[in-house]
C-alpha cells in the first residue's frame, strides 16, 4: 500500500514540475542583453540618489550642510567643502548655494555600498538631492581610471573597508549634478516630497521605448580579466 501511494505521489510531482515546465517553456523570455538591451524602470523607482540644480542653470541647489551624509545608515557619502562668506559668495561663481557659506568642493557617492533606501534625500532641506531611476552601479569600465578626489582626512585614503579599485563605483559631485540635469533621468519623490517627481512626469509620459541614459559605450563592454579561462 506504502508503495504504491509513494508511486502515485512521486508520478504527481513530476507530473507538477512538468506542467511548470511546459507553461514556462511558452512563455515569453524575459531575459535581456544588458548592456545592449535595458530594462523599463518603473514610475517611483528609487535608485540611485543624484544632485539637483536650479532649473536652466548648473548651479547645485546644495549648500554641503552634510545633512545627508550624516543621515546615510552606510556612510557612502564623502563630502567636502570649502569656507566662503555667504554674504558676497556668488552661486554663479562657486557653483553651489552658500546659505551656508560653503563651496561644495566634492560630493563622492558610492554606488557599490548605496542601500537606496532615500534618507539622504528624505534628511536635505534643500530639494537638493532626489532618488532617481538610474540603477547602473559602474561609473566607469573595468580598469578604467575615475579621477575620484577621496577625502583623506576622513576616511584616510578611501572609503571604509574599500580596497583599490573600489573607486569606479564612486559617482562624484560633476556625474551626479550630469544625470540630476539629465532629461532622460527620472526622479523620484521622497515621503516629504512626493511632488518633486512630477516635475519629471512629462519625461515619463513621452517614453516609449526603454530609455537609456547612458549613450552606448562600447569601451564599457564586459571584458574578461587576464586570469579568466579561455573558451
Ligand atoms: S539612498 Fe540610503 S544608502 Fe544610498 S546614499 Fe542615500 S542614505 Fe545612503
Ligand atoms: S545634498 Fe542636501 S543634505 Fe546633502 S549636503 Fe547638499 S544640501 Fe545638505
Amino acid at each position: 500500500m506504502n508503495m504504491t501511494r509513494q508511486f502515485f505521489d512521486t508520478a504527481a510531482s513530476i507530473g507538477r514540475g512538468m506542467w511548470v515546465t511546459i507553461v514556462n517553456f511558452f512563455r515569453p523570455t524575459i531575459t535581456q542583453h544588458y548592456p545592449e538591451e535595458r530594462r523599463v524602470t518603473v514610475r517611483g523607482e528609487r535608485s540611485l540618489p543624484v544632485l539637483l540644480s536650479r532649473p536652466g542653470t548648473e548651479i547645485l541647489n546644495c549648500t554641503a550642510c552634510e545633512l545627508c551624509a550624516r543621515a546615510c545608515p552606510v556612510e557612502c557619502i564623502t563630502i567636502g567643502w570649502d569656507k566662503v562668506d555667504r554674504k558676497t559668495a556668488r552661486p554663479e561663481e562657486v557653483g553651489n548655494n552658500t546659505n551656508t557659506g560653503r563651496a561644495l568642493r566634492l560630493y563622492n557617492l558610492d554606488a557599490s555600498l548605496c542601500l537606496y533606501c532615500g534618507l539622504c534625500a528624505e534628511a536635505c532641506p534643500y530639494e537638493a538631492l532626489a532618488m532617481s531611476d538610474v540603477y547602473e552601479l559602474a561609473e566607469a569600465a573595468a580598469g578604467e581610471p575615475v579621477p575620484v578626489e577621496l577625502d583623506k582626512e576622513r576616511f584616510d585614503g578611501g572609503f571604509p573597508g574599500r580596497t583599490a579599485g573600489d573607486e569606479r563605483f564612486v559617482y562624484t559631485k560633476e556625474r551626479l549634478a550630469a544625470l540630476g540635469r539629465h532629461p532622460a533621468a527620472v526622479i523620484t519623490g521622497t515621503r516629504f516630497n512626493p511632488y518633486l517627481s512630477l516635475q519629471r512626469d512629462a519625461v515619463w509620459e513621452e517614453r516609449e521605448e526603454p530609455h537609456n541614459i547612458f549613450p552606448p559605450r562600447p569601451d564599457l563592454q564586459y571584458q574578461a580579466p587576464d586570469n579568466a579561462p579561455a573558451e
